[in-house]
């Protein structure tokens, strides 16, 4: 197995998402070089979006992994085409989403990968289940996670029952 370590952002709001959510952490798990390190708890949030749709599950997973940044990429988009998902609008209504939230202490800004993920910060339905499983997490460039919380508190996320 690789050496690096990544965290990765899981949605869903179509299709049954909670067991799409619990089946991507084994396909993240069978990836190339890739192990499931730690996965956080599922949470419920309400959509952001002008569309009505579904509330999201949401969940992060560590994973270490041997492939680089743009590999980890591609198998990820493999993943979400293999859930049924597709490309539609800006925050369309999604089978399972998988973002890169952090690559080790990479900082990248390239066209079609961003590591961190640059809303991460800004999100409670990300914050709180990474600092579950990463409680001292240091976000690269932006800062210790626990510190960004206050400003999201107008934000709803309720954790889901095991
Ligand atoms: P979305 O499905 O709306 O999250 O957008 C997916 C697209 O965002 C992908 O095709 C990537 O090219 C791009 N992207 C940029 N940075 C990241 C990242 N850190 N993780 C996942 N996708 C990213």
């Amino acid at each position: 197995m690789g050496s690096n370590l990544a965290y990765i952002a899981l949605g869903s709001n179509l299709a049954r998402p909670e067991s799409r959510i619990v089946s991507a952490f084994s396909e993240l798990d069978a990836l190339p070089e890739t192990r499931l390190a730690a996965q956080s708890s599922l949470y419920r949030s309400a959509p952001i979006s002008d569309i009505v749709q579904p509330d999201y599950v949401n969940a992060v997973a560590k994973i270490e992994t041997g492939l680089d940044p743009w590999m980890l990429l591609e198998n990820l988009l493999a993943l979400e085409l293999a859930h049924g998902r597709r490309r539609e609008r800006r925050n369309a209504p999604r089978t399972l989403d998988l973002d890169i939230l952090m690559y080790n202490d990479l900082v990248l800004i390239e066209k079609h990968l961003t590591i961190p993920h640059p809303r991460m910060h800004e999100r409670l339905f990300v914050l709180c289940p990474l600092l579950e499983i990463a409680p001292d997490c240091v976000i690269p460039g932006i800062g210790r996670a626990q510190d960004l919380l206050s400003p999201l508190s107008g934000q709803v996320l309720q954790k889901m029952a095991e």
